[in-house]
């Protein structure tokens, strides 16, 4: 093939590791770029995807962040997600999601858009540790115009396990400002079931692992010690990852309180997750 491309053509062939360290530094660059030159609204989107009760009820929505670089497409969270962690801008870019979030609520009031109680960020151990989070944060709210309450910060174990005392401290006085707060992902980490009790929690986000493994043939078990640990410490379950009637069916039997997955819709855009609202306002899903 390098032949094809002429006798004068030098192709470089690079080992694969260097393919993607020579990756990893174009996303860095158009990462910093897009935030220094605050262009993140031309590449960065959030998308949306509903939460409902199981009675199909809309209880609220999850933020998730999207982004389109201008050579390499869109990039999955997964990828830019550790990279700006590792490079420190995930305080910028977790920054900016809040402050888009707060844009969404306020047009959806605006408009008119019933989007239920609660709109979802996911919030990095990085951004948590770091000592000013919280009170920037709040003032960050305060001026933007929402109350806190409106807004579930989506927290991994992550978060904690790092430092479980500042954690703790920090989760505290976002409860105390009036912010929700949800423990993502729970289950699939090094989960102890002894923190738990400690900290101000409202919601218990069940792996998708667990609600994967909801099949025809046999239940999980898990899935439902998790809700009757939930719901003993007062703390709503919301199941990820449903793409399966039967996987709801199952849920719903167990007690768990809402549900977020493909079955009810992918997350999708500021358009399209308004037509969704409004197509189900009197027509909870069954
Ligand atoms: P997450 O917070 O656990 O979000 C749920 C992920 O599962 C999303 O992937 C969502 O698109 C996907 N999902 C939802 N329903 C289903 C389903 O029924 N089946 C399957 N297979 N997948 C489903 P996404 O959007 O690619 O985000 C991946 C992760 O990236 C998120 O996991 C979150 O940890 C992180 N992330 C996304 N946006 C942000 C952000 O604004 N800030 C931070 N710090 N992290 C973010
Ligand atoms: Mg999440
Ligand atoms: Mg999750
Ligand atoms: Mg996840």
């Amino acid at each position: 093939r390098a032949k094809a491309a002429g006798r004068n053509t030098v192709r470089v062939f690079l080992p694969p590791m260097q393919q993607e360290a020579d990756q990893r530094l174009r996303l860095e660059r158009g990462l910093r770029e897009a935030l220094e030159q605050d262009r993140m609204g031309t590449q960065f989107a959030l998308h949306f995807q509903p939460q409902i009760t199981t009675a199909g009820e809309l209880l609220g929505a999850e933020a998730l962040l999207r982004w389109h670089h201008p050579q390499l497409g869109e990039v999955a969270p997964e990828k830019f997600i550790p990279l700006a962690e590792e490079t420190g801008l995930i305080h910028a870019l977790g920054a900016w999601v809040v402050d888009e979030a707060c844009a969404h609520l306020r047009a959806w009031d605006r408009d008119g858009i019933p989007h239920g109680g609660s709109l979802a960020v996911n919030v990095s151990a990085w951004q948590l540790v770091h000592p000013h989070y919280a009170a920037r944060l709040v003032a960050q709210v305060h001026a933007a115009g929402v109350a806190p309450a409106r807004l579930t910060l989506e927290l991994t174990e992550s978060a904690l396990l790092q430092d479980f005392d500042g954690a703790q401290a920090t989760l505290r006085r976002l409860a105390a400002a009036g912010f929700r707060l949800a423990l993502d992902d729970f289950g699939v980490g090094y989960s102890s079931l002894n923190y738990l009790q400690h900290l101000p929690l409202d919601v218990l986000k069940i792996d998708r692992a667990f609600v994967s493994e909801l099949q025809v043939e046999a239940g999980n078990p898990l899935a439902g010690f998790i809700i009757d640990m939930a719901h003993r410490l007062g703390i709503v379950a919301v199941a990820e990852g449903v793409e399966t009637a039967f996987q709801r069916q199952a849920l719903e039997q167990m007690g768990c309180d809402a549900l977020q997955g493909y079955l009810i819709s992918r997350p999708v855009d500021d358009a399209s997750f308004r037509r969704w609202v409004v197509a189900h306002r009197h027509a909870p899903v069954s």
